[in-house]
This record gives C-alpha cells, structure tokens and sequence, in this order.
C-alpha cells in the first residue's frame, strides 16, 4: 500500500514535501513514520441509476490521515481525475493546514471519481445519497466531518445531513460544514476562503510595499474559491486583469468586472464567450505581468516549465497543491515571488468550517460579522507566526508553514505515546 501511494505522482509530491520537512527538523524514524502514512483509508462503491436506466458503478474514496489532534476534517471532490493517492495527498495536506491553524482537527479528505459537469442534478443526488449511506459507520460528528470541495457544494451537503439524520432519527448539523444556512450553515462560510485569499494576498502585499489599489492580479478557476477571491480583491482596489475556467480564459487590461462575469457564468457554465474580456490562451495568462496570482483551480499548474517565467510579486495558493517541488526549488532560487504557501492560503475554508461546527454543537448563530472579523484574526496569527519562523531558520515560506504543522502533530504523537 505505502508503495501504490508513492507512485501517485501527487501524493508522491506531498510525501516528499514532508520528507523535506522532517529532515529539516530532525524528527526520528518512529514519529516520522507516525506522522507520514495516513490512519484510515476507505473505498466504497457506489452503485447509482442514471437517467438512462443504466446503472453506472463509482468509486469513492474518504482518507483520515490521523486522529490523534481531534475529529478529522476535510473536503469532499467530485471529479474525473480522483484518485485514492490523490485524495491521501490532499488528507495529509489537510492534516498540516488544521494544525498549522491550531484547529483541534486531524486531516481527511474524500473524493468520487465521477464527473459532475456530465451529470443531472438527480444523478448528483443519487450518487451523494448512496456515498452517504456507504461512508455512514465511518463518520460522525466526532469521527469525521465533511465539506465541499471542487465540484461539490451546499446542496451536496444537504443531502448527506439528509440521509445521516434520517439514519440518526434526528437532525445532525454537525456531521458537515459548508452547509446552507438554513440547515444551520455558518454565514460567511460560503465566502470564507476566497475572503481567506485575498485577506492574505493583500496581506503579503503590505510586506513587500506594493500598493493595494492599482495592483493588477490573475485567478485561475472561477469557482467557489477563485468567484470569491477575485470579488474581494476588486473590492479593495485590485484589478482582476485574467480570470480563467476549465471553458477558458479572459483578459482585460482594465480589470474584469467580476459581478459581471460571475453572472455570465451563471447563465452560460462558464467564463467562455464573456464580451467585456479577450480570450487568452489559459497558459499564457499564467505568465502574463501582475501583482498577485492566484492558482485557485487544480494540482500541479505551477510547474518548472513554468516558474521562472512567472511575472507575478506574490503567488497566493488557492488551490491545494498548486506548485510542484521542482517549480518551489526555482521560486526559492528567485527569490522576487511572496509564496503564500496554500496551506495557510486557503486555509479561510477549514476554519470558518470549524466554527460552523462550534455553532452546530453549542447551537448558537453567529453573525457574519463575527465569523470574519475571528477568520481573520485567526490568519493574521498563523501568517505572523509563519514570517517570524521563515526569518527566524532562513527558509522558504512553505518549509515554515509546514513545519509549525508538523511540529503540532508530532508533539501530540509523542505526547500519547504507544501502547507498551
Ligand atoms: P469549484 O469546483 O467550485 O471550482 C473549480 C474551478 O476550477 C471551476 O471554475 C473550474 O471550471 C475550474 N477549473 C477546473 N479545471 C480547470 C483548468 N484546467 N483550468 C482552469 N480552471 C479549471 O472548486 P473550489 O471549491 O473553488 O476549489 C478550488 C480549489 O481550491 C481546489 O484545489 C480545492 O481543493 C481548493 N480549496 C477549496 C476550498 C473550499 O472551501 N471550497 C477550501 C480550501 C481549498
């Protein structure tokens, strides 16, 4: 099994950031090995009706890297590509980015290889309902709580509260986050990460001395995450000169006025055929000159095919595993870029997440106002802390966010110990 999982080429990326990492801070072979190889690894058939009659047979996987922090925590993908080394890769992230937090989480993640965008709404919700009922002995409030992720969304969460409360014999707003806030979602969790984005992108702005206002970004995706950072960064001042999807990609000079666009999307699907905009070659964009890029779509776009010829100040990671070790190694050697490494970058999702579940448990409702104002106080801590050890140990902004992770994690295992 630890052989499969290093052969997939993203979980093999996330493995030897770790190694880096634990060589880096010496940790012994035992906890090394503790912290490394996921606790859990679940797959599940899904056997669904599609609207043909067919019955079509997917596969799901749900990965709880560890469980000694807390509950575990994580979102959940629909997509082509998802794989059982893929979604380890993003629970062992996910386990570094709750801890680098300070979130009383373990990592996991879950993923079905389906595609959505092929797919009815009614097929969606009979495939989320078996996943549902399959994964239902391994989840809990407690155990291991849901969100969404590329692909999936409120609606996909309401469905799985659905079909646990009908098992429980009452309403159980805890087994998820990211929920409508009808169903006790928490406000502003649908914004949270893209707000997390932009909040830390204009953040690293300050750092370097470049003004907010006038500065020109890229965003690659124009989905939950990418819809809200590019929002909130023309809010403040930024212009959001490209954005792309998996239809296209737009530039304009002048900005693209994002409320627009997102409407265009609405009515279209996607971003191709926007008139305010000229289509660009999805690749090219990437390299285009500007302040602030954000990879806020998919794994490995930031490679060393790539990296040196970026034109951007700060590289802020919206995505999960956006930048490959070799394409890092040449960041650092340049030394021009701000990296805002993505498990701190995105990490707005998980911990308004986690107060969504403070609210579910205490049964209480905060305001939007609240959750943000806290969200961003969280981030400022963990962004601070982040600097101080970079400059500190002289290394990369990545080696240091995911060392205070690991540092959290290995603390506990040896804390707990083993059984005699
Ligand atoms: P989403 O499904 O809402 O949106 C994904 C977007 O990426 C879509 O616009 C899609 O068209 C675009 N895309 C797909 N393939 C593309 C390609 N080849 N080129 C350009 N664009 C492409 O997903 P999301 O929730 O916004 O997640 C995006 C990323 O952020 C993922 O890496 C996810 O793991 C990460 N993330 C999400 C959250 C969250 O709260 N949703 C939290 C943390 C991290």
């Amino acid at each position: 099994m630890k052989e499969m999982l290093l052969q997939n080429p993203v979980f093999g990326m996330a493995a030897r950031q770790f190694d880096q990492v634990a060589d880096f801070m010496e940790l012994t072979e035992e906890i090394r090995e503790r912290c490394k190889w996921p606790k859990r690894l679940i797959t599940v058939s899904l056997p669904v009706r599609m609207d043909d009659g067919r019955t079509e047979v997917f596969l799901a996987h749900r990965v709880q890297h560890h469980l000694s922090r807390g509950p575990v925590k994580g979102g959940l993908r629909y997509h082509p590509n998802v794989d059982l080394g893929e979604v380890a890769a993003l629970a062992m992230w996910m386990n570094w980015k709750c801890a680098l937090m300070r979130l009383p989480y373990g990592g996991a993640k879950g993923g079905i290889n389906c595609d959505p965008r092929a797919m009815s709404d009614r097929e969606k919700e009979g495939l989320t309902r078996r996943f549902a009922a399959e994964i239902t002995p391994f989840i809990g409030e407690e155990v291991d709580i849901m969100a969404p992720d590329m692909g999936t969304d409120e609606q996909t969460m309401a469905w799985i509260v659905d079909v646990y409360s009908t098992n429980a014999g009452h309403l159980v707003p805890g087994i998820v986050t990211g929920k409508p806030v009808e169903l006790q979602g928490s406000e502003g969790r649908r914004e949270a990460t893209g707000h997390g984005v932009a909040f830390l992108a204009m953040r690293a702005l300050d750092k370097i001395g470049c003004p907010v206002d006038g500065s020109g970004a890229i965003v690659q995706g124009f989905g939950n995450v990418g819809t809200h950072a590019a929002e909130r960064l023309s809010w403040s001042g930024v212009k959001v000169k490209g954005i792309s999807d998996i239809t296209g990609a737009l530039w304009n000079d002048n900005g693209i006025d994002v409320g627009l666009l997102g409407e265009h999307v609405k009515s279209t699907g996607g971003v191709a055929g926007f008139d305010e905009a000229e289509a660009i070659d999805p690749d090219e964009m990437l390299l285009q000159p500007c302040e602030v890029l954000v990879p806020a779509a998919l794994e490995r776009v930031i490679t060393d095919g790539n990296a040196a010829k970026l034109k951007c100040r700060v590289l802020a990671e919206a995505a999960n595993g956006p930048t490959t070790p070799e394409a890092d190694a040449i960041i650092d050697e340049r030394g021009d870029i701000f990296l805002l490494p993505d498990i701190l970058c995105n990490a707005g999702g998980v911990t308004v997440s986690y107060f969504e579940w403070v609210q579910n448990l205490s049964r209480f409702h905060w305001t939007e106002r609240e959750v943000l104002t806290k969200l961003e106080t969280m981030l400022e801590g963990a962004f601070e802390r982040m600097l101080h050890f970079a400059e500190e140990r002289q290394v990369s902004h990545r080696t240091a966010a995911l060392c205070l992770g690991v540092h959290e994690v290995a603390e506990v295992k040896k804390k707990r110990g083993l059984f005699p």
